[in-house]
């Protein structure tokens, strides 16, 4: 198996060798679109069934809405329809017809006209809204809390496997309340949702905050997100909440009748997560051997792999193994068993490193002998001999210590890369030096975030939530300042 290339030698070439090696997705025959592979999707779909769980258990339900959003309620928030028009897919025509000049080809039919214009959803709430105006009129209706699993579109000029393709797989709550209050509540409460998620399921830590003006959904009142370190001091936006106001209760005229007995418009909020947080699990844990994933995404857990010269031996492991793959599948432990001939097992240890698969278990002759199996660990890469009495129980616990572990690296790592600097000079070099993110003094103004940027390309990644008050002074303006936020430069 060919080696990848490392971290260090050029990480964005370690990335995108590493998705199309460890077979999780590959570009597809479309412009930055991408296949989901199987073990990719195994993936996913844990990502996605404990997310859903969550939801449920916070009271959401789901729902599906058109993958078509007419151009006319696409109109109506301005400021959403504003933020995502550069980056919206258009249907005009609804048929294809026989070119009269060549058979062969499809051209499309200018008879087949669409009268008004569809929009591939980029995002939601458009055709929500629309609809909630026919289930909401009195406070007794509110409030509604759904969500969909979906795919949208985005037309995005530069794409990144995982990380940003112009077809995305999300989720997306859209929830409408009677007051503001329950609409803040509901935003910042699914925000925790994701941050536990990210944290205690992806083993990714995560800081939360508030976006700052420029870099708020188009359409919200406030964008909370989670924000992740990579392994190259980037930082990654892994999901964000949206305060959305009144302003598509508004625009899509959502009135509801008080308690008291008021006409008033409906409060609401969005948030997302997608496919990007495969990227996040990637380059947070993984490794120059390949993939690194915790145990509760992990699609196979536990290998097991013989080692044998002989049919007989093998027969003898197989007798061994069968029982101890009946003992940890009653754990809810994944195991897989490789018993092919066609490769050895050298082979086999680099396939499932390079797959991520968190234990390792290899039995030969000498094991079966002591009653014994080595176990190797897949995050720190240790080996050691364990007897097969009670491994079942071993392992269980071990798989907990992995995940605990991997979150403590991640987290050691962000930490160590956490810097705050006092002056330009020290952003500057920080920034180039070690990167990470950053903590710095703002004016709170677009004007000098604009200047950081275009000058460093860094970004206000957000205003930490739970942020502790400090006087100081602002970097390139040098305004009096109450806080320090979180600067980055970022996927
Ligand atoms: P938004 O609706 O813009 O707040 O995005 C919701 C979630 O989708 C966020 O977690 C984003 O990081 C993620 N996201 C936005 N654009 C893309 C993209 N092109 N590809 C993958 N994920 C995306």
């Amino acid at each position: 198996m060919a080696k990848l290339t490392t971290r260090t030698e050029d990480y964005s070439k370690w990335y995108n060798e590493l998705v199309v090696k460890s077979d999780l997705a590959e570009n597809s025959g479309v412009r930055g679109c991408m296949v989901i592979k199987p073990y990719g999707y195994a993936i996913w779909e844990k990502m996605r069934d404990e997310m859903d769980k969550k939801f449920k258990e916070t009271g959401h339900q789901n729902a599906y809405f058109p993958l078509f959003i007419p151009k006319s309620y696409f109109e109506a928030e301005e400021k959403n329809a504003e933020g995502f028009a550069k980056e919206c897919a258009v249907v005009t025509h609804y048929r294809l017809k026989t070119d009269p000049n060549n058979p062969k080809k499809l051209i499309v039919d200018p008879e087949a006209k669409l009268e008004e214009e569809l929009i591939v959803r980029p995002t939601s709430e458009a055709i929500i809204w629309n609809t909630y105006r026919g289930w909401i009129q009195s406070y007794r209706d509110l409030p509604i809390l759904i969500n969909q699993w979906a795919n949208v579109v985005r037309w995005e000029m530069r794409t990144r496997l995982f990380l940003r393709t112009a077809e995305f797989l999300w989720q997306e709550g859209h929830t409408a309340h009677a007051t503001k209050n329950e609409a803040i509540e509901e935003t910042e409460k699914m925000l925790h949702v994701y941050a536990d998620f990210a944290e205690n399921f992806m083993a990714m830590p995560v800081i939360r905050g508030i976006k700052t003006e420029s870099e708020r959904f188009a359409g919200a009142d406030r964008t909370y997100c989670i924000e992740a370190l990579m392994q190259d001091g980037k930082a990654l936006q892994a999901g964000t909440s949206h305060f959305l106001g009144q302003n598509f209760g508004k625009a899509f005229d959502v009135k509801f009748t008080t308690n008291e007995g008021k006409i008033e418009h409906a409060w609401g909020t969005s948030w997302g997560t997608s496919t990007r947080l495969m990227g996040a699990l990637i380059m947070t844990h993984s490794d120059d051997l390949g993939l690194v994933l915790p145990p509760t995404l992990a699609p196979i857990q536990v290998v097991i792999v013989p080692i044998f010269r002989s049919d007989e031996q093998l027969e003898e492991i197989n007798t061994v193994v069968d029982k101890l793959q009946k003992e940890l599948k009653l754990k809810g432990i994944s195991v897989k068993y490789d018993d092919r001939k066609e490769n050895k097992p050298g082979w086999k240890f680099a396939e499932y490193e390079l797959k991520g698969v968190p234990v390792r278990i290899a039995i030969g002759p000498k094991d079966l002998e002591n009653g014994t199996v080595e176990l190797a660990r897949r995050d720190n890469l240790t080996k050691e001999t364990q007897p097969l009495e009670g491994l079942e129980n071993y392992i269980e616990t071990l798989l907990t210590t992995i995940q605990k572990d991997i979150y403590a690296k991640a987290e050691k790592y962000r930490d160590e890369n956490m810097t705050k600097v006092d002056s330009y000079e020290e952003f500057k070099k920080v920034l180039e030096e070690k990167g990470g993110f950053i903590l710095a003094h703002w004016d709170g103004t677009a004007e000098e975030e604009a200047q950081i940027q275009e000058e460093t390309k860094a970004t206000i990644r957000c205003i930490p939530l739970n942020n502790d008050l400090e006087d100081g002074i602002s970097m390139v303006s040098k305004k009096p300042s109450k806080q320090r936020v979180i600067f980055a430069k970022a996927y």
